[in-house]
């Protein structure tokens, strides 16, 4: 958690947000040190917003939607002033990408990726804003029904720090496509680059009031967000306890959300999988942003005659990884803050209290500053399937193995927790990767192979308590609109 400061501690970056097309500071005056998980030092500030402020956003917000041009404008408008956002990321792509390393600690090549990946969000939901329809329904004689989709209005968009460009872009893109106008609180430990896009959004045409932004802590401006009566729907992506007081918050007013939550996803290695390709794939699907990733391949099942072989090569892996500082540009970089360092210290030390072994350990480089949240990645084998390790999203960089018998073991065992979110098989046998994509429960499935990350285009959401509704893809812009439908009665 940051601290209140007052504005002179980190002024040469103290950025305002973005509130009806104007910058403009907290209500309060006060803000929050912006802390860099690198080193641990403050490099900036972002105003702590409470409900005064969420009040003018949401009023600036309903009144764009209400009263203003954007839902009104014709759907290829909206849709090129989100290419034009597109490409403002693409011009900016190295400040931004800069910026996010920075403010999130993620190794420089994952900033670059994120970057790209938001540029393709916006460009995608740019081409996409005029291709979505409805249909004409045949009904009795004499009448004529047809559907529309209508944006819900004012969209609220809580969105966390381990991808905040992307996420706020996969939000946005779907939401601003149907003609909503948008509220987003970002992660008081990553707000920087939401500030930046909500700028660039003014500069591609969007007009002000429809792309709002509202920095401050969560039990704050993110509660007062989600309970906002004039909100007519909530997106959420974090943990499960804040998505569920979110959904109650947002239960007061009777809103629909979308909710991302998190998973505990498993990729399934039969012994007949291509063993070579799939290593590096295991290996990133943990590694990539200190596993911080809410698809995280975080449990790998092993069928059992390439249990040791698997185990071993993946030790050999793990025991060369290294993390260190964003711009070192190693394995992985920084946890997001202390309290997060934590949790995964306690994970891992539960584990091995509780007798799992540790196969392997990476480590944190000699260099890196002293002040930084580092974690190194941890590899545990054979993990008890009933385990807090086996159950639970850990949010770091520590991968738990599994063997299994045969192939109902494996779908018991990949259904076994209460998420739901991403499955990888491998396999190269053809008839097996369509029953296991089948009897997976997973929002995506990945068949040798594993990576959500940067398939804009393809639906993403879970089952169980990873959530509900989908973002990503054509699938987005109907969470993100309703339907409504018209009878004409001509005789
Ligand atoms: P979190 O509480 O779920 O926070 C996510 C977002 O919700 C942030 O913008 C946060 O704001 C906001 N928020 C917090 N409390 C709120 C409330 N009462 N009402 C409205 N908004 C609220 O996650 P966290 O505390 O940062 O991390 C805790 C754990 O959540 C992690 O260890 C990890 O397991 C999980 N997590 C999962 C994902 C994912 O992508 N699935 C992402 C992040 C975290 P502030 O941060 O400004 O308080
Ligand atoms: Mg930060």
């Amino acid at each position: 958690m940051g601290s209140h400061v007052s504005k002179t501690v980190a002024d040469e970056l103290a950025p305002m947000q973005i509130i009806d097309g104007k910058s403009v500071d907290a209500v309060s005056g006060e803000r929050i040190n912006v802390v860099c998980p690198s080193d641990g030092q403050v490099f900036a500030s972002i105003p702590a917003s409470g409900k005064a402020d969420i009040d003018q956003a949401v009023g600036a917000a309903r009144h764009a939607f209400d009263e203003g041009p954007w839902a009104r404008m014709p759907a290829v408008e909206r849709g090129r002033c989100l290419t034009r956002l597109g490409q403002l990321v693409e011009k900016h792509a190295d400040e931004l990408a800069a910026l996010e390393s920075r403010d999130t600690g993620k190794p420089v090549r994952q900033g670059k990726a994120d970057v790209t990946a938001t540029m393709r969000y916006y460009e995608f939901y740019g081409g996409a804003a005029d291709k979505i329809h409805g249909d004409t329904i045949p009904f009795l004689d004499g009448y004529t029904a047809l559907t529309m989709r209508e944006p819900h209005g004012v969209v609220a968009g809580i969105i966390p720090w381990n991808y905040p460009l992307q996420i706020l872009a996969r939000v946005a893109g779907a939401a601003l496509a149907m003609g909503n106008t948008l509220v987003i609180k970002p992660a008081e430990d990553a707000s920087l680059t939401a500030i930046r896009i909500a700028e660039l959004a003014l500069e591609a045409g969007i007009p002000g009031g429809v792309f709002n932004v509202v920095t401050g802590y969560g039990r704050e401006a993110g509660a007062a967000l989600s309970a906002h009566p004039l909100v007519d729907y909530v997106t959420f992506t974090g943990s499960p306890p804040t998505g569920t007081a979110i959904q109650q918050a947002a239960a007061a007013n009777n809103r629909g959300v979308t909710m991302e939550l998190g998973g505990k996803s498993p990729q399934i290695v039969f012994a007949d999988a291509d063993i070579e390709a799939a290593l590096p794939v295991l290996v990133n699907a943990i590694i990539q942003n200190g596993g911080q990733t809410c698809s995280a391949g975080s449990r790998i099942l092993i069928e059992k005659p390439v249990y040791e072989q698997v185990a071993s090569a993946l030790s050999e892996r793990f025991s060369g990884l290294v993390a260190g500082p964003h711009e070192a540009d190693l394995d992985l970089g920084a946890l997001i803050n202390p309290a997060q360092k934590q949790r995964v210290e306690d994970f891992v030390a539960a584990a091995e209290e509780a007798g799992i072994s540790v196969l392997a350990r990476g480590r944190v480089h000699e260099d890196a500053p002293k002040g930084g949240y580092y974690h190194p990645p941890v590899l545990f084998g054979a993990v008890d399937p009933a385990s807090a390790l086996a159950q639970e999203e850990v949010f770091g960089p520590v991968l738990a193995l599994f063997p299994f018998a045969d192939e109902p073991d494996a779908v018991r065992l990949a259904n076994d927790t209460d998420f739901g979110l991403v499955a990888g098989i491998w396999t190269r046998d053809g008839a097996r990767q369509h029953r296991m994509a089948k009897r997976v429960r997973a929002g995506q499935v990945f068949v040798n192979g594993y990576g959500a990350g940067g398939g804009i285009e393809l639906p993403f959401g879970g089952f169980k308590k990873s959530g509900h509704g989908r973002e990503k893809g054509f699938e987005a812009l109907y969470d993100m609109s309703a339907t409504k439908t018209v009878v004409f009665n001509h005789g």
